[in-house]
């Protein structure tokens, strides 16, 4: 079964040259032309090259319109990998948008999987990824699953197109709150006298502990690191996913539009290099200001 794989960034890369190392008939393609000596005979001239004779498409782009506007658009991704198709969205990309992508594939005869990922450049590597899985189609799902489980140590299906989507940008939106709150106590335990590691410490052995607080405080804002590879503009993004959710859905919820603000004024002043954990020197800057 041929494989087109689009999107070899950060996160692409590291999954494509997995699925390559485990023997899957893949084709690659990016942008980013630079990467075509990195792989080889697997490289293609454009997304269409790579999807034509393909079973599969697999995305992994920056957001749901640049996946869109490259399965959709005048490249001829649709065209090119034909009815009977399957295109597998790993992006992180809107869940309202890819209910409509899904229909629009179903004019061409092609099925729509959305499966974002949650674990980051290492466990993508590994092929350990965290994949939560939409899609009702189950001759699709069964067609995908091998090149799903390859990529995945823990596979969830959470629901019909979309909802895994959804899913991601919920956790993100959550773990961006998280990761908000725990910076604003350890900071102002800091200017209160604490030592951050010892209220750390506290803070793991008492209720107010998270994921957050137990790897990526120790692992990378103690240490001063800010460089956990999760781009600062991508969380934004998942924010802003979960925020227009919310909006779509009609609900107030305070902690959530908190939290797409926070994250749209973080992004403003770092910029789009920024990592994500480069978000507790916003913070530090802003209780500052305030
Ligand atoms: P990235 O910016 O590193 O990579 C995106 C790649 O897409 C780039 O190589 C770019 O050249 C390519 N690209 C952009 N437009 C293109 C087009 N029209 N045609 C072909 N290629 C194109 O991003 P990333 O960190 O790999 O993230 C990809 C997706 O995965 C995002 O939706 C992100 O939110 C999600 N994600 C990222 C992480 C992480 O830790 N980086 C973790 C989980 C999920």
């Amino acid at each position: 079964m041929r494989i087109a794989f689009i999107g070899l960034g950060a996160m692409g890369r590291p999954m494509a040259t997995h699925l390559l190392a485990q023997g899957f008939d893949l084709r690659v393609n990016d942008a980013n032309t630079d990467l075509a000596d990195t792989f080889g005979d697997a490289w293609a001239s454009s997304p269409a090259e790579a999807a034509r004779g393909a079973a599969v498409v697999v995305t992994m782009l920056p957001n749901g319109h640049i996946v869109r506007d490259v399965i959709l658009g005048s490249g001829g991704v649709a065209d090119a990998l034909g009815e009977g198709g399957i295109v597998v969205d790993t992006s992180s990309s809107d869940a309202g948008g890819t209910v409509a992508l899904g229909e629009a594939l179903k004019e061409h005869g092609i099925s729509l999987i959305d499966a974002p990922v949650s674990g980051g450049v290492p466990l993508a590597a590994e092929g350990k990824l965290t994949l939560m899985v939409g899609g009702t189609d189950e001759a699709a799902f069964a067609t995908a699953q091998p090149l799903l489980e390859a990529l995945s140590g823990k596979l969830m299906r959470v629901g019909g197109l979309g909802a895994g989507h959804a899913a991601k940008a919920i956790n993100n939106a959550i773990a961006a709150a998280i990761f908000a709150v725990t910076s604003e106590g350890v900071d102002m335990g800091a200017r209160f006298g604490l030592d951050p590691a010892a209220l750390l410490e506290v803070i793991n052995a008492s209720s107010g502990r998270s994921g957050i607080s137990e790897g990526l405080f120790p692992s990378q804002v103690l240490p001063g690191k800010f460089a956990l590879g999760f781009g600062l503009p991508l969380m934004a993004k998942d924010v802003a996913l979960a925020d227009k959710l919310r909006d779509e859905l009609g609900l107030k919820l305070p902690m959530i539009e908190a939290t797409h603000r926070q994250m749209q004024a973080a992004l403003a002043a770092l910029g789009q290099q920024a990592d994500f954990t480069d978000y507790f020197r916003f913070n530090e800057q802003a209780a500052n200001a305030g």
